[in-house]
């Protein structure tokens, strides 16, 4: 969101555009996907199966996420280049294409922090959207719409997101409040008061 008056126009091709003007980026982790040992398994990739001791055995887990096979690219065959097709069934695999459980289970982690920062950003008009860009410490990001991701926060890598300022609480909850989708909700204005009182950080 344009957090100062910006000069609106047209280009040659009678697209709108935005001059660069300061422009509040509201950015967030979303869905991380992190890697944890499994607990079923407990990270050794197998299991006892059974109670009974006699009769126990030992199983692959399969709750774990599989090893792929660099032998084969995981594809499950080898490719055989002296006569330029598909070989046999690759040998460490035996055409599974994975070697069995690796110990570790993939969870998505959803982060609902917010955190802001300022750039000077001019837009372009692409479609129906506004569209613009910012060097964010040393990473591009794509804006698009009030806050940079049509009214939702845009995803940033950690090393970005650890940069920027945190969100008050107070205006964490307006803009969950606000209603706005692929605008700015009633919370602007608190906002963009917020943002020019903290620029010094922001930029
Ligand atoms: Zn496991
Ligand atoms: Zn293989």
């Amino acid at each position: 969101m344009y957090i100062e008056p910006s000069a609106r126009g047209y280009d040659r091709s009678g697209q709108q555009v935005t001059r660069r003007a300061r422009f509040l980026i509201l950015v967030s982790l979303g869905l991380e996907r992190t890697e944890e040992v499994c607990n079923v398994c407990s990270g050794f990739g197998k299991y006892v199966h059974g109670d009974d001791l006699d009769n126990a055995r030992i199983l692959p887990c399969y709750h774990c996420i599989p090893i792929p096979c660099a032998a084969c690219d995981r594809k499950g065959w080898t490719f055989d280049e002296a006569v330029d097709e598909h070989a046999n069934t690759c040998e460490a695999c035996k055409g599974s294409g994975y070697l069995g459980p690796s110990g570790k289970m993939v969870k998505y982690i959803h982060h609902k922090e917010i955190r802001a920062l300022v750039r000077k950003v001019a837009m372009h008009q692409c479609g129906h959207f506004m569209m613009g860009r910012a060097r964010v410490f040393g990473s591009t990001l794509t804006l698009s719409g009030s806050y940079g991701g049509d009214g939702l926060t845009v995803e940033v890598p950690r090393e970005v997101f650890e940069r920027a300022v945190p969100l008050p609480q107070e205006l964490h909850d307006a803009w969950n409040a606000g209603g706005g989708h692929n605008s700015a909700g009633s919370e602007a204005f608190a906002m963009r008061e917020w943002a020019l009182a903290h620029l010094a950080e922001l930029e």
